[in-house]
């Protein structure tokens, strides 16, 4: 394997850059914690805030209630609703039901529902790339009457005919942009003649930690994502690091790794989804020197800092 740098017993943790936090869970979190200091507790949020397990646990105890249905919060709650996203419907009913409604959906998944609404007013057929179940993607579908959900290349082969002359189509944020991209290729062959207008929605974070993710798996004996199961883009970049030609694995924190995982390992990368916070991180490398691995390096280009303005009630607005 490897060895552009000096390895005492061989072994060398390579982390990649940039891993972790985006500003969309920035914005989120923060806005979960003003919410809590300014009304106390509790604070109720329609789904994880944003999927990392610890995240959720550590502001469960703090007088946060997730929840996916909100039928019995008592009028004037403070509802947050989470990064992912909602559709209208959900808007509209908790709007019905006096609820004070706080919305920390990212702005890039905010721009990819405008996207849907305007697109659809212009007569276009919509297509998500996307996980059906994935809150996301529910909430971009509910923005307009009518769209098709493609999950995979085989999809493809199942849409049915298209009445409509033209055809947007919109992608979940945090999807593999390989896979994607041979996904939007095989739409317009089967359209063939369509106007087909790719609204390639990715967001910069999910394409950074892939493509960082793709350079440290080629350095690597195994790559260790550190993310929650439920996380898309944790997931993703456990499949890139695999597709890259290396041992990958997503794990929860240290704790997480499977028996054996580490046996005939030297060099070993780390990465972590856009919604993991840095402690695991920190908690997982320590773990990892206690196992004899303790030269640490970093590979790739730490991304521009993009700051999401804060809901405007708790932006000074
Ligand atoms: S991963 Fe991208 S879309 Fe999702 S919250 Fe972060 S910045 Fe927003």
């Amino acid at each position: 394997m490897w060895d552009g740098g000096l390895m005492k017993n061989g072994k060398k943790i390579i982390i990649a850059v940039p891993h972790g936090f985006c500003a969309g869970v920035r914005r989120a979190l923060e806005t979960v914690e003003k919410a809590l200091e300014l009304y106390g507790k509790p604070v109720y949020v329609r789904h994880e805030i944003v999927h990392n397990e610890y995240i959720v646990d550590a502001l469960s105890e703090k007088g946060v209630v997730f929840l996916e249905h909100i039928s019995r919060l008592p009028k004037k709650a403070h509802l947050v609703f989470s990064a992912h996203g909602v559709s209208p419907e959900i808007e509209d009913d908790a709007g019905k039901r006096g609820l004070d409604i706080i919305d920390a959906t990212c702005p890039l998944v905010k721009k990819i529902h405008l996207q849907a609404v305007s697109y659809s007013a212009k007569g276009y057929a919509i297509i998500i790339i996307g996980h059906r179940k994935h809150p996301e993607v529910v909430g971009t579908a509910g923005q307009v009457d009518e769209s098709l959900i493609v999950e995979s290349l085989k999809d493809v082969g199942k849409l049915p005919e298209i009445a409509q002359k033209r055809i947007a189509c919109l992608t979940q944020t945090t999807l593999s942009a390989d896979d994607t991209r041979d996904i939007i290729c095989a739409i317009k062959k089967k359209f063939r003649g369509r106007k087909i207008a790719v609204l390639n929605d990715i967001c910069y974070a999910t394409q950074n930690r892939q493509n960082a993710v793709k350079t440290l798996a080629r350095k690597c004996d195994a790559v260790f994502i550190i993310g929650s199961e439920n996380s898309s883009n944790a997931n993703r970049l456990r499949e890139v690091a695999e597709k890259a030609g290396a041992k990958a694995f997503l794990i929860s924190g240290e704790k997480g790794v499977p028996p054996n995982a580490l046996k005939g390992l030297n060099v070993i990368g780390i990465s972590a989804g856009a919604s993991t916070p840095e402690i695991l991180i920190s908690k997982f490398i320590t773990f990892l020197n206690k196992m004899g691995w303790h030269d640490i390096e970093t590979i790739g280009t730490e991304e521009k800092k993009i700051v999401f303005k804060l809901p405007a009630r708790f932006a000074g607005e």
